[in-house]
């Protein structure tokens, strides 16, 4: 990974969170949830030689029961709701006349770098908590205010991401929620590969499982998030009138998929040309800020992902060649073809999520401000 500011790879040791897990899962006073980044099955899979993903993921749910988590769930659910805020900030700077372009949020070890390197543009990074954030924060609130949950042990939420710096965004300050985390501990995709063995699982042995509902249901829109371009794909989803499969096939020919470090793109908007960059790597990221600061170039919203090809590339993946991120990359654009809801509206569980837990409180659980230092 190239998550530099946090992570110089391999020259510092991260710190493992396996024996914490492995205590919380034994602690039978504990309900523990587990959301999956949809970056971290594509490359689990190929690790395990099952290289097909609609029969990897059924079996990784399995795999995770048998670890002993109470409730398998995804990450991309998390990312539904990602979409919907994001797009909804990015509609009012357009139409009220706000900061752009428009950053996006969802990757810490660009949070990281703006704010080491470019404080000034700390304003235009979307307020958006990441997806495993927003996950986290909606899951602990339904905890704190429902009476209904069937499982009143105190929540513990592990989330599985393809990168290191996630453990640093967990821990933040501007994430707690009456001064406590909610997401209780990460671990890379390489620790789970490590539980997996030290469990002595055997995974071409397990029967495929579905994962838990409310959260364990998401739409294509929120799988495609782990590769550069995804949340991009996601936001023009939902600015777009006609939602169909023929829509949704024009937009994913627009230029937003690719591995190129950078891709440009434009979209017409309500009378208006929208020009969207997305970029991968950090060194790809300081130059369109260059060019954006000079005035050479002028966008209304930049996608960026410090590592290469966004998350399928993260730190703590498996090891990325090429040939693993386009494989990767082609997995999870097959993932959201074959999901029967493309858009994150349509998930169902989001409406209910908005309805019954969020209410009027985006800003509170779903948004996060990046202070300035004085
Ligand atoms: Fe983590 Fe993804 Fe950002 Fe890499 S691109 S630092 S894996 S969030």
């Amino acid at each position: 990974g190239q998550c530099a500011a946090i992570c110089p790879t391999g020259a510092i040791d991260i710190k493992s969170d396996i024996d914490a897990v492995w205590d919380v899962i034994n602690d039978k006073d504990k309900r523990v949830m587990v959301q999956v980044a949809p970056a971290v099955r594509v490359a689990l899979g190929e690790r395990f030689g099952i290289k097909d993903n609609e029969r990897f993921n059924p079996i990784l749910v399995a795999a995770l029961r048998k670890l002993g988590f109470d409730e398998i769930y995804d990450t991309s659910f998390g990312a539904d709701l990602t979409v919907i805020e994001e797009s909804n900030e990015f509609i009012d700077r357009l139409e009220n006349g706000g900061k752009l372009p428009l950053f996006s949020s969802c990757c810490p070890g660009w949070i990281k770098y703006a704010e080491d390197n470019h404080p000034e543009l700390l304003e235009n990074i979307s307020t958006c908590r990441s997806p495993m954030e927003m996950f986290s924060s909606v899951v602990k609130e339904e905890a704190a205010i429902s009476d209904e949950l069937p499982d009143k042990r105190t929540p513990v939420v592990v989330a599985i991401m393809p990168c290191t710096a996630k453990k640093y965004e967990a821990d933040r300050e501007e994430f707690k929620i009456n001064g406590e985390s909610r997401t209780d501990y990460v671990l890379t995709t390489q620790e789970l590969v490590t539980m997996i063995k030290q469990a002595g699982i055997v995974l071409a042995s397990l029967d495929p499982e579905a994962p838990d509902i409310n959260y364990g249901m998401y739409s294509g829109a929120g799988v495609i998030f782990g590769v550069s371009g995804g949340v991009t794909e996601a936001v023009i989803r939902r600015l777009v009138d006609k939602k169909d499969a023929a829509s949704f096939t024009n937009i994913s020919f627009s230029g937003v998929r690719g591995l190129e470090s950078v891709k440009e793109v434009e979209i017409p908007y309500k009378g208006r040309t929208l020009k969207i960059a997305m970029v991968s790597g950090l060194g790809n990221t300081e130059k369109i800020i260059k060019k954006i600061e000079s005035g050479e170039a002028h966008y209304d919203f930049v996608e960026v992902m410090a590592c290469p090809s966004g998350c399928i590339g993260g730190g703590g993946q498996p090891r990325s060649t090429r040939r693993t991120l386009a494989r990767r990359s082609k997995e999870l654009y097959a993932n959201d073809k074959i999901s029967r809801i493309r858009h994150s509206d349509a998930n169902p569980f989001v409406g209910r999520a908005y309805r019954e837990i969020i209410k009027d409180d985006n800003h509170r659980l779903l948004h996060v401000h990046y202070a300035k230092e004085d």
